[in-house]
């Protein structure tokens, strides 16, 4: 059997997780072996399950590399699914070649942009090379319009990488969408009004 990739892209709160947990629910009602991995850096509900934000949840291996995946991959296993694609390094992109040159299916879900609106690798990338690729999307905080970004609203103004779900981040339309941090700017305008 010839393997292959899907990728389950989009901003955050765009139900990439819950998709990846539906995927992989219905591999093992087919009977398949499945085994779940997500970067160890991903903790923010629990360490060794995959966890959506509405509390849907399967078990997950935490992996601190990618290339530890080697290590944990039974014979048996028909489909491999990585959640937070994001925080794992480019090499994702080559071990899932290598997952799919086995017959394996393989998963991934991730961030397709960054808190910047910029393409957040190695999601972009493994979306060029998938069979299959679905784009989800959420809704706007602001006015309800379907949301492709992900707003960030406190925190750090410089990393990449910060993990955090709603004190951190907001899903926002292309208008309400600004590539910065928006806590600040509201900061700002306070300071301005002040003088
Ligand atoms: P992702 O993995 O894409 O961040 P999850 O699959 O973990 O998203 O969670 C999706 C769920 O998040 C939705 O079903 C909904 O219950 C919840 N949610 C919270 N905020 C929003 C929002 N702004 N738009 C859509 N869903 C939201
Ligand atoms: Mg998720």
């Amino acid at each position: 059997m010839s393997g292959w990739i899907e990728v389950v892209a989009g901003s955050m709160y765009s139900g990439k997780t819950e998709e990846l947990i539906r995927r992989v629910k219905r591999a093992q009602y087919a009977k398949l072996n499945v085994q779940v991995f997500k970067p160890i850096i991903d903790s923010r509900y629990h360490a060794t399950n995959v966890t959506s934000h509405n509390q849907n949840q399967v078990s997950a291996t935490p992996l601190v590399s990618i290339h530890d995946v080697w290590d944990h991959l039974l014979d048996t296993t028909k489909v491999v699914a990585f959640d937070e694609g994001q925080f794992f390094t480019m090499d994702l992109v080559q071990v899932c070649r290598d997952l799919a040159a086995r017959g394996l299916r393989v998963i991934v879900s991730g961030l397709d942009m960054d808190w910047k609106g910029q393409p957040f690798e190695p999601i972009p990338t493994l979306m060029a090379i998938a069979e299959d690729v679905t784009k989800h999307r959420a809704i706007c905080t602001k006015c309800g319009e379907l949301a492709t970004y992900t707003q960030k609203i406190g925190g750090s103004t410089e990393a990449q990488v910060e993990v955090g779900s709603q004190n951190f981040y907001e899903a926002r339309c292309r208008v309400h969408f600004k590539p910065e941090v928006e806590q600040l700017s509201v900061q700002f305008q306070a300071q301005a009004e002040l003088r």
